[in-house]
């Protein structure tokens, strides 16, 4: 994808010519996993799928979007969009308008394009991209100046308050602020990050598609995060400097889990250790030792089944079948769980064998074979063209 194919896109689409066009990339997960609302810590990978958005201003107060993967095409008044009108994929761009006009009523009415090559609800994050290269592209044809931090928690609240889904911090920050050819160590408490070099050598992370999305995950979310308050709670009476998971050591966790509900116990030893697995792997990552870094995947992967018990059959199968090849150094699932995608690191001669090996032992859902694609760590999101005013 590039500028000359979303201009001609654009203007065959709205017969007329583009003034901004911005783009932002999906991200991977490589590992700190139910650690961002423990006020923890998470180590994505910005993907080099991305997805890409035209825009031009109109005189009225009209927006007219067009999706080019979902092939379909919507117009609303900018400050008048009903979720019950519109298809799903239109509340991100009508969020992200809304919030900047609520912010700066420079916005007025526009035309905008989607091009993405990210799949949606591939487990790449498509939404985030989605409202990232919106809001980068609405705000820099409106003249409006945004921190990347407003940035963020706008294109995060698009996608709380208009498509209904409650996500932490990770996507969008590191959609945002990826650095080429890094990993994106990011503090979900300061929100400090540090852009950790990957020096993959002869390797290569590949992320494979389950094709399972199971319905119960809302719930079981929902659940997870009360279990670990209760464990904070257990602690915080213990210690009141206790806020998060986040305060509390492996030790402590150790010295009290025979006492503990053994619920909140298990949850609290994987987000503790997943913790200080995902600074290791982030240590493990800047000296080049990705035999540790696998090492820590794998780690993670049980951590996740066995004590936070988010993973699925058929995480669990994909998991096992990837780490059996030989040249693999790690695999684990990424994101929610209970279905989504596993990621693994690997060497790259060995990817032809560990799409054979999942192609022949893979249960794969009816009608949707395993996907994989290799995914080098990529840049953050950008405007590429801009003749605003
Ligand atoms: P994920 O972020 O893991 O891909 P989500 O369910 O959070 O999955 O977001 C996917 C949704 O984002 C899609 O159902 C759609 O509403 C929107 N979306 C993603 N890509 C596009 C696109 N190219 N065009 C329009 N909407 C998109
Ligand atoms: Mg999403």
């Amino acid at each position: 994808m590039n500028v000359s194919e979303l201009r001609d896109r654009f203007s065959a689409r709205f017969q007329r010519t583009c003034a901004v066009v911005a783009r932002a990339p999906g991200r991977v997960n490589l590992i700190g996993e139910h650690t961002d609302y423990n006020d923890g810590f998470v180590l994505p990978i910005a993907t080099e799928q991305e997805t890409w958005v035209a825009v031009a201003p109109r005189k009225d107060h009209a927006v007219r979007a067009y999706s080019t993967e979902f092939d379909d095409q919507r117009t609303w008044p900018i400050d008048g969009w009903l979720a019950d009108d519109f298809p799903h994929w239109t509340a991100y761009v009508a969020g992200v308008a809304a919030l900047l006009r609520q912010r700066d009523a420079r916005l007025n009415g526009f035309d905008l394009l989607i091009r993405s090559d990210v799949p949606p609800g591939g487990g790449l994050s498509s939404s985030a991209a989605l409202e990232n290269a919106a809001a980068l592209a609405l705000s820099e044809m409106a003249g409006i100046s945004l921190q990347p931090n407003e940035l963020i928690d706008l294109s995060r609240r698009a996608e709380h308050d208009f498509a209904g889904v409650p996500c932490g911090l990770m996507d969008q920050s590191v959609s945002l602020l990826a650095e080429p050819g890094c990993a994106f160590l990011l503090d979900c408490r300061s929100r400090e990050f540090q852009h950790i070099p990957c020096d993959l050598g002869e390797h290569v992370f590949v992320v494979i598609d389950s094709g399972v999305r199971h319905k119960l995950a809302t719930s079981e979310y929902a659940r997870r995060q009360q279990e670990c308050r209760q464990a904070v709670e257990y602690f915080r009476r213990r210690d009141t400097q206790v806020r998060a998971l986040r305060d509390v050591s492996l030790d402590a966790v150790r010295a009290h889990i025979e006492q503990m509900d053994p619920l909140p116990a298990r949850r609290a030893r994987h987000v503790v250790s997943e913790n200080e697995r995902t600074l290791a792997a982030a240590a493990a990552l800047r000296a080049a030792d990705l035999t540790q870094f696998g090492r820590l995947m794998i780690e993670s992967h049980r951590s996740l089944r066995d004590d936070y018990q988010v993973s699925s059959q058929e995480l669990d199968q994909l998991v096992e079948i990837i780490t059996a090849v030989d040249g693999v150094l790690g695999a684990r699932m990424t994101g929610g769980g209970f279905g989504g995608c596993v990621v693994a690191l690997t060497r790259e001669a060995s990817v032809g064998r560990i799409e054979q090996a999942v192609r022949a032992d893979y249960d794969s859902p009816p009608g949707k074979a395993a996907r994989l694609h290799r995914t080098h760590p990529s840049r953050g999101a950008s405007v590429e063209v801009s003749e605003a005013t």
